[in-house]
């Protein structure tokens, strides 16, 4: 579904992405992993176009995103979902109207329809009953399933999650954490930054280890924590585990 092949992302004299190659196929959960400032962010913003490397090629179902083809970033952003560390749910309006913003006028759908889609996410993320609150009345963990259920709601195939439980309080990571389980068990394409050794470990297929902007090791993820084959995953996996 994405193939990566030899990006470079520069910002100044600094190189946040140098040289990296990946690929994700269908259905796979890969998580990324690695000291902060090590790329990962900006490996996933080039991923989804928010970001544009300085050179390789990026190609999301063998599309080759350019910015000569607006299709291709069209066609990007309406296969992708994206999940930050922080929620960014719009104060002002409802969870519901929160979910049903982007498919009424992006999707063209009727209020109906988005409104019946959105009820079916929030179900499924145990937030049905929240459906008419304001965002400030909702916890940390609750405003991030809101966030992942207004993702789904435009029928990604693939999500894209930026360490999306740093920014909670410890009791509300799980919370989440499931949530994300669920979908990887549905059969969702994942890439996935996090810090949550546990859920890399149980729920991801693969792990990609960055450090200043290069892939150090990529393993299956049992292989990964078992037997990390670098000295610099088996130091960052004694510090963070
Ligand atoms: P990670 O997500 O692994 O913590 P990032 O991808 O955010 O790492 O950052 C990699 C490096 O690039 C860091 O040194 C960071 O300071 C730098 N960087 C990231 N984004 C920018 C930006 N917009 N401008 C300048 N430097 C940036
Ligand atoms: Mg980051």
């Amino acid at each position: 579904m994405i193939k990566v092949e030899n990006i470079v992302k520069q910002f100044n004299k600094l190189k946040a992405v140098d040289g990296v190659s990946l690929e994700i196929k269908k259905g796979e959960i890969v998580c990324l992993i690695g000291p902060s400032g090590s790329g990962k962010s900006t490996v996933l913003r080039c991923i989804n176009g928010l970001e544009k490397p300085e050179s390789g090629q990026i190609y999301i179902q063998d599309e080759l995103l350019d910015e000569k083809n607006k299709e291709s970033y069209k066609n990007l952003r309406s296969l992708m979902g994206f999940v930050f560390q922080h929620f960014n749910l719009f104060p002002n309006m409802t969870v519901l109207e929160n979910l049903t913003l982007a498919p009424i006028q992006v999707m063209n759908k009727s209020k109906e329809e988005a409104q019946e889609i959105a009820c079916k996410y929030l179900e499924r993320v145990g937030l049905l009953d929240k459906k008419d609150e304001y965002p400030n009345k909702l916890s940390g963990g609750q405003k991030q399933r809101v966030a992942i259920a207004r993702s789904l709601c435009m029928n990604p195939q693939i999500m894209l999650f930026d360490e999306p439980t740093s920014a909670l309080d410890p009791e509300m990571v799980i919370e989440v954490l499931e949530v994300m389980q669920e979908l990887a068990n549905e059969g969702m394409t994942m890439v996935v930054v996090t810090h949550e050794m546990g859920f890399a470990r149980t729920v991801a297929d693969r792990v990609i280890f960055l450090e200043d902007g290069k892939i150090v090791e990529e393993n299956n993820a049992e292989e990964f924590f078992k037997h990390p084959n670098t000295q610099r995953a088996q130091e960052f996996l004694n510090k963070v585990m």
